[in-house]
């Protein structure tokens, strides 16, 4: 949407942007084409958008499938887009709050979202925590988060999101996007990831469970040895470094995600 067009639906709303909700809209329409592009989102494919707004992206998704379902907060938003596409599936709600289950039942899915800041993680987390027919996300977050999500072993970056959602699907960081870009323009830089599952066998299996315990537990002090944050598990330490091919004096960051995955198996093993 262009930047008077914006100005000029929130006149007719009678309404400023709302700084809680993240209400930075995006007003460079050749991005939001691009963004939507990278998607690749084919006539019959169903589509959903978190936050849409007032449909800056939504345009675009509409452009290629109208098999659209959006999930917008804000009332007047959600109104205004029901005005504006008058044939899409508009749910006014939050997008945090949504059971996912019942959208993954539908079938094959898309997912896109430039997500306010506050919730970001949730639903991050809620749209890639389970098995689901989402073929393909892609999101506008805080560059901050978009960094550790795509970092690898070695770096600050690198944590328990980037394994908890990695272990599961490919991250690509696309691009950077400066403040100026939205209205109101945010103190912060943006960046666009695109997220896809990754393909069956590209990592061997394991316990997601027991994955997810031991990659919080490694993390929850990172400063410390993985030793001393794991020490309640009784483990034999010197095998499983010995295993996984590291110093015993190692930290959790240095741990690629197939060493974690090799660790959790270990770890399955030796309770069997
Ligand atoms: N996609 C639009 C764009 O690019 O211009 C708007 C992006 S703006 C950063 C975030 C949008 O998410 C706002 O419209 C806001 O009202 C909405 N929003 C905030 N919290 C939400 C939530 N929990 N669930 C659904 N929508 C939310």
């Amino acid at each position: 949407m262009k930047l008077s067009t914006i100005q000029a639906s929130l006149n007719q709303l009678g309404m400023q942007p709302t700084k809680s909700l993240g209400q930075n809209f995006l007003h460079d329409q050749n991005l939001a084409e691009w963004i939507v592009a990278q998607l690749d989102i084919q006539p019959e494919e169903a589509w959903v958008e978190l936050g849409p707004g007032l449909g800056a992206l939504t345009e675009f998704a509409l452009a290629r499938s109208p098999r659209g379902l959006v999930i917008e907060k804000d009332g007047r938003l959600a109104g205004f887009l029901r005005e504006r596409f008058p044939a899409l599936e508009i749910i006014h709600g939050d997008a945090s709050e949504f059971d996912v289950r019942e959208l993954f039942a539908r079938g094959p899915i898309k997912v896109l979202g430039n997500l306010p800041y506050y919730v970001s993680s949730q639903i991050l987390f809620a749209f890639t925590g389970e098995p689901s027919p989402v073929s393909a996300l892609i999101f506008t977050l805080q560059k901050e988060l978009a960094e550790r999500l795509s970092a690898g072993p070695w770096t600050k970056e690198y944590g328990a999101l980037t394994l908890l959602v990695g272990r599961r699907w490919k991250v690509k960081y696309l691009r950077t996007l400066p403040g100026s870009v939205f209205m109101p323009a945010p103190k912060v830089d943006s960046a666009i990831v695109l997220l896809t599952p990754r393909p069956a066998g590209e990592v061997p299996a394991c316990d997601g469970e027991l994955f997810t315990r031991l990659v919080k537990q490694g993390f929850a002090q990172r400063r410390k040895q993985l030793r001393k944050n794991l020490a309640g598990r009784n483990l034999d330490w010197p095998a499983l470094c010995q295993h996984l091919g590291v110093e015993e004096t190692t930290r959790a960051e240095e741990l690629s995600l197939e060493q974690w995955i090799a660790l959790t198996n270990f770890v399955t093993k030796s309770s069997d």
